[in-house]
């Protein structure tokens, strides 16, 4: 079994803080302050313009992407780094909608992050000529996919309530009615075992600055099945994913492969961070960081429902239909979240009333845990949540 007391060591977190929140943001593995400040003095200040082919930050997005293919069952040339998710998102969608030129419905679920939906909407604003964007619950999706349906684009992981999809049964379904899938892997990549090779899902887009701790704002990631690639036509067609980007000709002629979903300049900063991050993942397995996230979640239940009797599980309770947070309900969760940080417990909250509280062994153990549950149980026991303070909202949840 893998040794998390090394990865363990790879993180900066603060004293006194038990941090809950990877699902939203990854902590500071402690590399990075090194490796980002080095890129800025010695690549950066020294190497200046030559750094694009010195340093090999032009080559750093396939690279990159190259790196977090195993953690998504993908192969190499499979993964593009760059530009946010929300960007990707649009990405993955045009293009998979010129796949299917006859058929003209998008198929999301209402369990959506609502940045793919209104990146949806934006596209099929462009396009009129009777696109539609259909959005059914989660558990209608599979009879909702019929002969009109050209995408099914879902989010495996729910941001909320941590409910999975079942990647492997959507994706065969979608493809025997004809459509392609878009998966967002948002809150999976890093959290559980992903098969993109194996489900033969057509797209996917993720973040990187959640379970994989690239940090605020690091680049995103789309994935295209390596026999499609060749068909796609980018529409949003960048120099850089041209055939010959310093050949500057005026036409766009697409790269081959993954190459083509290219964009812009990269972020080089970014990027340096994002390369220490996925130094952390080497050697360790996805599938027994998932046995240790069920031991530390369901211990997390177990204690939370015999401590906190008002609180309650929005997950579902079966470990195997969850990613790796877990959402608790109250009424108040917004403040009770608020009086949590104030004791040092880190999570997060989404309205209307959902607590999340991410877990992972990457740098979390049972300790960590305990001493959550025991704040917790404190704040709801004495109403350390009850003060004006802790309901002023801030920009950020
Ligand atoms: C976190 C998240 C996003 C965020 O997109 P950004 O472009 O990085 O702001 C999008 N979609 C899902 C499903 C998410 O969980």
């Amino acid at each position: 079994m893998t040794d998390f007391a090394k990865t363990r060591a790879m993180f900066d977190i603060p004293e006194g803080v038990t941090y809950l929140n990877g699902n939203s943001l990854g902590p500071l593995p402690s590399a990075a302050k090194a490796r980002v400040a080095g890129v800025v003095a010695d690549e950066w200040g020294e190497l200046l313009i030559r750094g694009w082919n010195k340093a090999g930050w032009m080559a750093q997005p396939a690279v990159l992407g190259d790196r977090i293919a195993p953690l998504i069952g993908a192969p190499k040339g499979s993964v593009m780094v760059g530009d946010t998710l929300t960007i990707r998102v649009y990405q993955a969608l045009s293009a998979a909608l010129e796949l299917v030129p006859d058929r003209r419905v998008i198929l999301s679920d209402s369990g959506n992050f609502p940045t793919d939906l209104y990146m949806a909407q934006g596209l099929i604003g462009t396009l009129g000529d009777g696109y539609e964007l259909r959005v059914v619950a989660p558990e209608e999706v599979s009879e909702a996919l019929d002969d009109s349906i050209a995408i099914l684009m879902l989010t495996e992981v729910d941001y909320a309530t941590s409910r999975l999809h079942d990647m492997a049964a959507l994706t065969a379904r979608a493809h025997a009615v004809g459509a392609v899938t878009v998966w967002d892997l948002a809150h999976s990549a890093g959290a559980i075992p992903i098969d993109l090779t194996g489900t033969n899902a057509d797209f996917a887009v993720g973040c990187t600055y959640k379970y994989l701790n690239g940090g605020p704002g690091a680049p995103a990631f789309i994935y295209v099945r390596p026999n499609l690639q060749n068909h796609v036509r980018p529409a949003l067609s960048g120099w850089l994913g041209h055939a010959a980007p310093f050949a500057f000709e005026q036409d766009y002629t697409p790269a081959e492969g993954i190459a083509r979903m290219r964009i812009g300049t990269p972020s080089v900063l970014g990027m340096a961070a994002l390369e220490t991050a996925l130094d952390v993942w080497e050697g360790v397995s996805v599938e027994t960081l998932r046995h240790h996230f069920i031991t530390l979640s369901e211990l997390f239940i177990a204690e939370v429902e015999t401590r906190c009797p008002d609180l309650t599980l929005a997950s579902p309770r079966d470990p195997a239909q969850r990613g790796a947070h877990i959402a608790l309900r109250h009424p108040q969760g917004y403040a009770i979240m608020q009086a949590l940080i104030a004791e040092g417990v880190i999570g997060d909250f989404r309205a209307p009333d959902v607590m999340r509280f991410g877990f992972t062994p990457l740098y979390l153990g049972e300790g960590d845990v305990k001493r959550a549950v025991d704040v917790l149980e404190r704040v709801m026991r004495d109403r350390l949540w009850d003060r004006e303070e802790f309901r002023v909202k801030a920009a950020v949840t």
